[in-house]
């Protein structure tokens, strides 16, 4: 059944909403649902004709896949504040199935890693694989860095809810310890405990999952991600669209709406007040709170007014600041079952024989050039239900990052109807993908149904992120400096969600969401979501 409502057969004759929300990933439908909760009655309104944002699935020739999701880390695990958080806006409907202990296989060359679930046994594991490492020392400093980092992310959550005054006087302070880390390059702090750069590889195999090799990113984006795998992965039972699906019913219960085909245009603002939004079509809708889900670069340079944008200089604040990565996506099905095909529910990390990920993406600048990472999931072998809802189908979906630039020539041409070129350069990066799943199931070889590659023009025509930009903006040092990326803005009334708040993934976009609902309400909700 489809999730939420058509925009154009909404009745709009008595608009008395509370809240407007842009666009419905899971940092939109998480603030909506929290505020419904909290009596507010709020709109969400979508621009694709699929309510989710990354989360949403997709359906062709009796297979279905997910777009952006692929695990979730502490979900599965009673207690935290990501199963708690799920619980309250689903009402307690998600449910989550647990990957196998080994949720990861990191391989370069022929050498495979395993990424264990469990803190101690991953150290167990990474002291096995290096034994020669300073007699483990660096790893278990590595394992109380990250730690370390773990404690920093109530300030540094609290400082985001903060009004922008507020933030400018104590936010400093709140800010302080978690710059440490945040100023820092992954690859400088990690050369400060070993100069083993296989060490290095490894410990940063999953770079994919925040976008940039260690000489780019923020080591706190790191630390978050590696904490957030520490006790496995999960993922949802029904898919990603099963998000949406349990989500959209604690709204609607509470007289709020989810509404897709529905684009907004424009933020509407008066004397710097956000005081609705104008619809493509024109139309306009007002509410008391406006908040965006749309992306920091979407919200402050895109959809505000102009003068809106020239008053608060927004272009300046975000120019040193740069869309995360893009990505290709090959969405494969096969015409037999997950467990007679023996798909593992594991994901793979694929390297080529080369340790050094900033090198290796520096390489990558043609398309006969070494693919420096290619990752690897299972769907259909991850999902409990999958089989009583697909029977003898399987899903495999293949993914790397890739130069934006590779496409802009088609930068404005219409879906579907672009030239032979495109469709030729599609054509040899599928078969690239494909080659990197038959090097660890070559089995598969004479069995494939089906295949579609997403470039990252798809991405940027189903999400507006622009240039493809899978994790809105990248997670570099720069990012974490940039207090324009807040739930709190500059302009009154305007809050913005998602993962340009804190960080990105699912749990980084959930998180993006209880800080904007805290900002609204005046109220710490994390607090709400832990007593619950
Ligand atoms: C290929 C890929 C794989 C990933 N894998 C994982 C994973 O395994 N685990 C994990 O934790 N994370 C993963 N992520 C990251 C995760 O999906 C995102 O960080 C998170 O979903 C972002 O949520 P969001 O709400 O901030 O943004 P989005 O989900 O992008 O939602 C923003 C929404 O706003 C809408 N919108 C934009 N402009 C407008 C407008 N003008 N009017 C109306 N609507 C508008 C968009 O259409 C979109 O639906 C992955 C991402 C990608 C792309």
């Amino acid at each position: 059944m489809k999730i939420g409502k058509t925009y154009h057969q909404h009745p709009f004759k008595t608009p008395t909403y509370d809240a407007i929300i842009i666009g419905s990933g899971i940092g939109g439908l998480s603030v909506a649902a929290i505020l419904a909760k909290a009596g507010k009655k709020v709109l969400v309104l979508e621009q694709h004709y699929e309510i989710g944002g990354y989360t949403h699935t997709f359906k062709r020739k009796g297979y279905e896949w997910d777009v952006g999701l692929h695990y979730v880390g502490d979900v599965h695990i009673e207690g935290t504040v990501l199963h708690k958080a799920f619980q309250y806006i689903t009402d307690g409907q998600l449910k989550w199935a647990a990957m196998p202990k080994v949720y990861d296989k990191a391989v370069f060359g022929n050498q495979v890693y395993e990424f264990v679930s469990g803190r101690t046994s991953l150290k167990t594991q990474l002291k096995k694989y290096f034994p020669s490492e300073k007699d483990g020392k660096s790893i278990d400093a590595y394992f109380e860095l990250l730690k370390e980092v773990r404690q920093l992310n109530s300030n540094y959550y609290i400082e985001k809810a903060l009004p922008p005054i507020l933030s400018k006087i104590t936010g400093k302070f709140l800010r302080k310890g978690l710059l440490k880390y945040a100023n820092q390059t992954t690859l400088s702090v990690l050369k400060g405990l070993t100069d083993n750069p296989k060490l290095i590889g490894v410990l940063t195999a999953q770079y994919g999952d925040y976008g940039l090799p260690p000489a780019q990113s923020s080591f706190y984006m790191h630390a978050m991600l590696a904490n957030h795998y520490m006790d496995g992965a999960a993922f949802p039972v029904g898919g990603a669209g099963s998000i949406a699906r349990t989500i959209v019913p604690v709204i609607e219960e509470r007289s709020g709406a989810v509404l897709f085909n529905a684009t907004v245009r424009q933020i509407l603002v008066e004397n710097n007040k956000a005081v609705g939004v104008k619809m493509a079509d024109g139309n306009e809708i007002f509410a008391k709170t406006i908040i965006s889900d749309a992306g920091a670069i979407n919200t402050f340079l895109k959809l505000l007014p102009k003068e809106t944008i020239e008053k608060h200089q927004f272009n300046n604040s975000l120019k040193k600041l740069q869309p995360a990565a893009a990505h290709i996506g090959l969405y494969i099905g096969i015409k037999a079952a997950a467990k007679k095909l023996e798909l593992p529910k594991n994901n793979f990390w694929l390297f080529p024989d080369a340790y050094d990920h900033d090198e290796l993406q520096a390489a990558y600048t043609h398309l006969d050039a070494t693919l420096p990472v290619a990752y690897i999931s299972f769907p259909s072998a991850k999902d409990p239900s999958w089989e009583s809802r697909y029977p003898d189908r399987a899903t495999i979906e293949v993914i790397t990052l890739i130069p934006y630039e590779w496409f802009a020539q088609w930068e404005g041409t219409t879906w579907k109807k672009r030239d032979e070129n495109y469709e030729q350069l599609k054509e040899k990066l599928a078969q690239q993908l494909l080659a990197q799943l038959f090097r660890v199931l070559p089995q598969l070889k004479d069995k494939i149904d089906y295949y579609e590659l997403s470039t990252p023009l798809s991405t940027e025509k189903f999400t507006h992120h622009p240039k493809g930009a899978i994790y809105g903006i990248a997670h570099t040092p720069e990012r974490f400096q940039q207090r324009l990326l807040s739930a709190t803005t500059p302009v009154k009334n305007l809050y913005l969600t998602g993962q340009d708040v804190v960080i990105a993934s699912i749990g980084g976009g959930l998180m993006g969401g209880i800080v904007a609902a805290s900002a609204i309400l005046k109220r710490n909700m994390f607090n709400q979501i832990w007593k619950h």
